[in-house]
């Protein structure tokens, strides 16, 4: 069952027909915040008949003849399999090229697109390059008051609105749309099938302002925005009139400057009602204080997540994650004082410069963890590091999948002695996410490709080949510091690609 938190006008006399899709099953739809809150942007519009589309949904009320507009959320690399499959369900062309007045206008938004659009960009008619909140709204609008001119008018149009790139037109320069001022977004939608059963979730900030050198997250949202304290307290009070469970977000919740305010509050929230449950997004060590861990505690959450990212300091002072080891055993400390489980510590492994040293260091660090606190839960979760657009380690190739299995199964061998448990994310997949990071324009065949072959990583390799794509060289090849960058055209304002080098040339 779903509940909707809002009401939309009813008894529409739709101007504009519009399929929100997201890529994957509905219950993941109804866990993602932003795909949420888009949707009630676009369902709360007066003249606009909105349909949430997932992969699993079976009826619609129109026919995919009658949409005018349809968007696409895409946050995740691997999406865009779905999309294709969405697509191919309602028999609407891959390419927009193929794409005629009988089909709607396509467009996509999210993190992977704002990134970098080019391996995607001759799937969609237009491209939302970051924040979507209002904008959305501008280009319903845009589209519906000129629905009745020719396409190419249309899109024209929107290439004037900040944050809008259409392919077709080759902009030279698109600036990303970084809204100035955060609103408080929340969970519109409140229902027992999504992934987070009847959670409220409240993003309580955007962005993060410690530049480690591989975060998309941060970099993508610079500069940091916070949500007032009271807009944070108003928004948990209308959550908590329809659910018990709240979930705050944010890269870096814990660097909101009233982020104890916050948690007091959710304290006495929680001491009134023993009901009531909350979640955090992953902890900085700098942020685990006492009365944030009673918090945690008070509210069901028994254990938290903490990024430590690497297991030597001299790497983490690479990646500019500038925390001791000192922090994280304090951190550790005050947790198990004050109540809590356990810790899921996040790391990575193939970070530039990483050596056996590095790696020997993260098994030393998870030994002593144990040896220090017996009988608190200590686990760990680690990925391979994925070069991402717009961050210093932009130019830096994915280490070989073969020196990265070796490193994951001494890992895990020597985890298994200390009996602490790891989970590695796949070299292999990994893989080809570097590639869809680092992607351009020419793989528009060899992605439709994969999609027809069934979408795993041999049919990746298979479509590869077929197209002749040289994969090497987009995931795993460090790049030259003046190489053209696929996502070059894209300006973020801040932080300025000078910048980006320079922090790219300290590690050197
Ligand atoms: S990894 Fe975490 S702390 Fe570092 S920049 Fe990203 S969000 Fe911030």
């Amino acid at each position: 069952m779903e509940n909707k938190l809002y009401t939309p006008p009813q008894n529409k006399s739709p101007e504009l027909i519009f399929w929100f899709c997201y890529p994957a099953i509905n219950s993941f739809a109804l866990s993602s915040l932003g795909y949420l809150w888009l949707l009630k942007e676009a369902e709360m519009l007066p003249d606009v008949c909105v349909e949430k589309i997932t992969t699993d949904t079976e009826t619609t009320c129109f026919m995919p003849s009658e949409v005018d507009l349809m968007a696409f959320s895409f946050s995740f690399d691997f999406d865009f399999l779905n999309i294709l499959q969405i697509l191919e369900k309602y028999k609407i062309p891959f390419r927009a090229s193929e794409r005629g007045a009988s089909h709607p206008l396509i467009f996509a938004g999210g993190p992977v697109v704002s990134a970098n659009p080019e391996p995607y960009r001759d799937f969609f008619d237009f491209i939302v390059i970051g924040d979507g909140e209002n904008l959305n709204t501008s280009i319903i609008n845009l589209i519906k008051e000129n629905k009745n001119r020719p396409r190419p008018e249309i899109l024209k149009l929107l290439s004037e609105i900040e944050g809008v790139y259409v392919p077709s037109l080759e902009q030279k320069t698109v600036i990303k749309s970084t809204k100035k001022s955060l609103e408080c977004i929340y969970s519109t939608i409140l229902s027992d099938d999504s992934f987070f059963k009847d959670t409220f979730i409240i993003e309580v900030e955007r962005g993060c302002a410690n530049c480690c050198r591989f975060c998309l997250a941060c970099f993508l949202n610079l500069p940091i925005r916070f949500v007032p304290i009271e807009e944070l307290k108003r928004v948990i009070d209308l959550g908590l009139a329809h659910t018990n469970k709240i979930a705050l977000l944010g890269a870096q919740i814990s660097a909101h400057p009233k982020f104890n305010e916050l948690c007091k509050y959710i304290y006495e929230k929680a001491l009134e009602r023993p009901e009531i449950e909350m979640n955090f997004s992953s902890l900085r060590v700098d942020a685990v204080t006492p009365d944030v861990i009673k918090t945690l505690v008070l509210t069901g959450s028994h254990h938290s997540t903490l990024a430590v990212e690497a297991g030597s300091e001299r790497l983490r002072k690479v990646i500019n994650k500038n925390i001791t080891e000192e922090q994280i055993f304090s951190a550790v400390r005050i947790a198990k004082e004050n109540g809590l489980k356990g810790f899921k510590f996040y790391a990575m492994i193939g970070l530039p410069t990483e050596t056996q040293e590095d790696i020997d260091a993260l098994i030393s660090l998870a030994r002593r963890l144990k040896t220090n606190f017996a009988g608190f839960d200590i686990s760990f979760g680690v990925s391979t590091f994925v070069p991402k657009a717009h961050t210093p380690f932009q130019w830096f190739g994915h280490e070989n999948i073969k020196s990265l299995e070796k490193k994951s199964n001494y890992l895990k061998k020597e985890f298994h002695k200390l009996g602490i448990n790891i989970s590695i994310s796949s070299a292999k997949w990994d893989y080809w996410q570097a590639v869809l990071s680092r992607g351009d324009g020419s793989f528009t065949q060899f992605l439709i490709d994969t999609y027809k072959l069934g979408g795993k990583s041999g049919a990746f390799k298979q479509a590869a080949r077929q197209n002749n794509i040289n994969t090497d060289y987009y995931a795993s090849e460090n790049w030259d510091l003046n190489t053209r960058l696929p996502w070059d055209f894209i300006e973020l304002k801040s932080p300025p690609k000078k910048f980006l080098q320079e922090e790219y040339s300290k590690i050197l």
